[in-house]
Order: structure tokens, then C-alpha cells, then sequence
């Protein structure tokens, strides 16, 4: 998988197919299979540079796939926090609680 940065050396998806981190599904309305977005999310939760993978993820804007642990559309939630939070902590906060349900705005 293409990770960027000197943390990708601790990945836990080093070497697994990089297709699981990207879990698209075809079809008239494309969107991403929720359920093997779950299946990398707990590759993920058990990584230890997660926070780096999503803060990556978050500041580069990824498009595409599970970083971190979080689905694309749980990024994009994400990011609405960046501004009043540094990238860094909003990572740290999906980090800490496994899921977004901690931003209410
Ligand atoms: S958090 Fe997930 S996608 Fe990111 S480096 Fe770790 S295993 Fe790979």
C-alpha cells in the first residue's frame, strides 16, 4: 500500500492487499461497501500509527479508502472540525473514541 511518511514502516496493513483499505463498491451510485470499510476499520483500531495514517489522510484530503480507520465519509465529517481543532487533535479524537458520534455541532 502507498502510504506516505516514515510511519508507514509500523503500518499493520503492510503487506495485506491494499483493495481491503479501499472497499469500493460499483454501481449506478458508487459508493463505498459499509461493511468492508468495517473489516480495515478493525485492521485499524489495532495499528499503532493510526493517528499518523489519519491525520495524513485528513490533511491531504484522501478521497478514497479506510485510513486510520475511518471510511470516507467519516473523514469527511471530520474535517468540518479542522479550524476550531488542529488536524492533529481531530485524529486524536476519532483515535480515542473509535467513531465519530463525539462531534456535535
Ligand atoms: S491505520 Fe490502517 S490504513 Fe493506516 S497505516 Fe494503520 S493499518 Fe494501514
Amino acid at each position: 500500500m502507498n502510504r506516505p511518511g516514515r510511519w508507514v514502516d509500523d503500518a499493520r496493513c503492510a503487506g495485506r492487499d491494499p483493495d481491503q483499505f479501499y472497499p469500493f463498491k460499483r454501481g449506478p451510485a458508487g459508493h463505498d461497501d459499509e461493511t468492508e470499510c468495517a473489516k480495515a476499520a478493525r485492521v485499524c483500531f489495532a495499528c499503532p500509527v493510526r493517528v499518523d495514517c489519519l491525520e495524513h489522510a485528513l490533511a491531504t484530503d484522501e478521497r478514497y479508502g479506510v485510513w486510520g480507520g475511518a471510511s470516507v465519509p467519516q473523514r469527511q465529517k471530520m474535517r468540518k472540525f479542522i479550524g476550531p481543532l488542529d488536524v492533529r487533535e481531530v485524529a486524536e479524537l476519532y483515535a480515542r473514541h473509535g467513531n465519530t458520534h463525539w462531534m456535535v455541532r
